[in-house]
């Protein structure tokens, strides 16, 4: 599963870097960048969903390379 951010969306709420710190952190502007770029180890897989939902602008798209088949 990787993470991405629709940078052109997001409004620098923060609310994906506090449901997952360790996949979100923020540029001078307070916008969301992504700390981890590649595959997620599993153990985040979760917090990576409670920040998409979290997310008012849904700018976070998760792809999920394991259940396109
Ligand atoms: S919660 Fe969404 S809009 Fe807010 S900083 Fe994170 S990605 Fe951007």
């Amino acid at each position: 599963m990787r993470v991405e951010i629709d940078a052109g969306s997001c409004h620098g709420h923060q609310m994906c870097a506090i449901a997952a710190p360790e996949i979100f952190g923020s540029d001078e502007y307070g916008n969301a960048v992504l700390l981890i770029e590649d595959d997620l180890p599993a153990e985040l897989e979760s917090k990576a969903r409670r920040a998409e939902n979290n997310c008012p602008e849904r700018a976070i798209s998760i792809i999920d390379e394991a259940s396109k088949g």
